[in-house]
């Protein structure tokens, strides 16, 4: 058993703050976490623990500087489970209790990960490479008809001299010491044991002693790359189409991450989606929505289609048409072609159509506006008295 001072690299004048933090920086070293199956910092750190546990103790130190280690055990300082004649800790759980005493538990069951700087997520992630996002602007054509679309992308492609290995030769791949290639850390606290993937080695079980010289050992390097989109018929504005490995490369020979193609279409100067339905507005003239005829209008799959306007069809209504509005994008039947029906007032009439229409109105009756009588009807009872 060495000297507590001598344990710790300190002085025999160190402060409070020189002992937390000597033990601190010795704790973290010899951590069996970070040395797995090294008895020799198994042992290092049961000493440093021993000897923070006395020296930050005011009254323990006292002893231990007037009497030596000998008047702290058996008992007298209060060393729970070191009986006489032992050395150091009866356990590593009670060194592991004094490490989460000095660094505080505040976090609880993340202070391994902070502290060591371990991730939490799983270890795919530590070498995916970055998902990326764009943009594609389409016409209302291409949006309903479906298009193929060229972009440049600005990505990191795997590196092609090492194979995305990131080393410069097979040799130069070693397997990681810390984790013995498993890839994998434990730790254990108290009655905890928990896995996490190696901080040496982010996972990969291995290291690199000789890095690739194209891309410095990244196993990938920054291409641009020419791509094409294909948009299935029947996209809408606000859709993502997800093109899963068109992200950038993984570290490594990592997986790829995906590109994700928001859609945006522009407006159309009559049509408008409505899911599946396309709408569009037909004016007619008020002889035409009264007398019934025959409209032909432009199809939003492009050519044009013929619509028959019944006579008497009222402002606001709706003519749908089946099966010709844009196609489902998942390929399950396509939507409606919805005419809404707007009446317009005649403006700017000439003497003899006023003519015309005066005596029209004096042929008018009740029953040509059911809407109208319907309404003084209820204005009558209304005013009853
Ligand atoms: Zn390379
Ligand atoms: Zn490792």
């Amino acid at each position: 058993m060495s000297d507590y001072y001598d344990a710790l690299g300190i002085a025999r004048t160190a402060t409070e703050d020189d002992i937390k933090k000597a033990y601190r920086k010795n704790a973290l070293k010899y951590h069996p976490d970070r040395n797995p199956g090294d008895a020799g910092a198994e042992k290092k750190f049961k000493e440093i623990s021993e000897a923070y546990e006395v020296l930050s103790d005011t009254k323990k130190r006292q002893i231990y500087d007037q009497y030596g280690p000998d008047a702290l055990r058996g008992g007298m300082g209060g060393m729970g489970g070191a009986g006489p004649g032992m050395e150091g800790f009866s356990s590593m759980e009670e060194a592991l209790r004094t490490f989460m005493g000095a660094f505080g538990n505040n976090n609880g069951e993340s202070i391994f990960g902070s502290l060591f700087g371990f991730e939490t997520e799983p270890q795919q992630q530590d070498r995916q490479g970055a998902s990326k996002k764009m943009t594609l602007t389409l016409s209302f054509e291409e949006a309903i008809k479906g298009v193929e679309k060229e972009a440049v992308l600005n990505n990191y492609a795997s590196c092609s001299k090492c194979h995305g290995s990131g080393a410069a030769s097979a040799a130069a791949v070693k397997k990681c010491s810390r984790c013995q290639g498993s890839g994998m850390v434990h730790q254990s606290r108290g009655f905890f044991s928990m896995s996490s993937p190696c901080p040496a080695c982010h996972g990969q079980g291995k290291t690199i002693s000789d890095p690739c010289k194209d891309c410095h050992g990244e196993g990938r390097v920054k291409t641009k790359q020419q791509i094409k989109i294909k948009v299935p018929p029947g996209v809408d504005n606000g859709m993502r189409i997800k093109m899963s490995g068109y992200g950038d490369a993984g570290f490594s020979g990592g997986p790829a991450g995906d590109l994700l193609v928001y859609i945006n279409v522009d407006p159309h100067p009559v049509f408008e989606r409505d899911g599946d339905d396309v709408i569009i507005e037909l004016p007619l003239s008020f002889t035409e929505a009264t007398l019934g005829t025959q409209k032909e209008m432009p199809s939003p799959r492009g050519g044009a289609l013929k619509i028959d306007i019944p006579e008497g069809t009222q402002p606001d209504k709706v003519l749908r048409v089946r099966g010709k509005g844009a196609p489902n994008v998942h390929g399950q039947g396509e939507g409606d072609l919805l005419v809404k029906i707007s009446v317009e007032v005649p403006v700017r009439l000439s003497d003899k159509q006023k003519e015309l229409l005066k005596k029209f109105a004096e042929l008018e009756t009740e029953t040509n506006s059911p809407r109208k009588k319907n309404f003084f009807d209820k204005m009558k009872s209304f005013f009853k008295p």
